[in-house]
């Protein structure tokens, strides 16, 4: 086995793992491969493992190798900070787009998503830790923010995306998560599915409170380029 593989094996494990600790279904949590700075040769490796959904920050580079692995039936999610003249490129080349943050990016998504194609996924990105980031919706505006989303047409509103501040400490990371999660339930929106939390240091702290889908990047594929 290289290392790609065991890397992916590991990770796999991991989930598994965590899915048990938390007592929810074996697959119930996603893989989101975070490919960033990583070569299209090592996509297409993960890939032919079985890997299908891929997360990308950087529209430029995520363009050049939707090129290259044009035969792969791959879910691409765009994971980074959107710019407003960046969306209808986003809009077209894309399954799915977590960092979506004001109603004017989610707007633009929705006009510029191409009728052929089906509904644009997107999860709204909570910003749950307020000093850590700029990015994300506060938890304060996120109830206002879903009643204008699901106004839109072409795009559908599958959950929430968030990257709280990292702590070391297992019931620490536990603590945003939880609070997002049950905030989210309690809009009882039909179409909410997707809870994108978690990354290699605090996954299993995010599939015990509810994550469907993990971001993970580094520990899947090594440093980035
Ligand atoms: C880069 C990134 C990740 C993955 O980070 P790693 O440290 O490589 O695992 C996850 N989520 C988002 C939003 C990212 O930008």
């Amino acid at each position: 086995m290289n290392t790609l593989q065991q890397n992916f094996y590991a990770v796999q494990s991991l989930i598994k793992q965590a899915e048990k600790v938390a007592d929810r279904e074996e697959s119930s949590v996603t893989l989101l491969a975070v490919s960033k700075k990583q070569s299209s040769d090592k996509i297409a490796e993960m890939y032919a493992l079985g890997q299908r959904n891929f997360g990308e920050n950087y529209l430029q580079e995520a363009l050049m190798k939707q090129q290259q692995l044009a035969d792969c039936a791959i879910n691409w999610h765009f994971i980074g900070p959107i710019q407003s003249n960046k969306t209808k490129s986003i809009a077209e080349n894309f399954n799915w787009v977590h960092s979506v943050d004001r109603l004017k990016i989610a707007k633009r998504l929705s006009a510029q998503r191409p009728a052929h194609l089906p509904p644009l996924n997107i999860c709204l990105q909570v910003n749950i830790s307020d000093e850590h980031t700029k990015s994300g919706v506060l938890l304060a505006n996120l109830s206002s923010l879903v009643t204008e989303v699901l106004g839109l047409k072409n795009i559908c509103l599958r959950g929430v995306m968030a990257i709280p501040k990292p702590r070391l400490d297992y019931e620490l990371q536990r603590q945003p998560y939880r609070k997002l999660h049950q905030a989210v339930l309690r809009l009882n929106v039909p179409t909410i599915d997707t809870f994108s939390f978690g990354m290699t240091g605090d996954l299993k702290a995010a599939i015990v409170e509810g994550a469907t889908m993990v971001r993970i990047g580094t520990a899947l594929f090594g440093q980035r380029l």
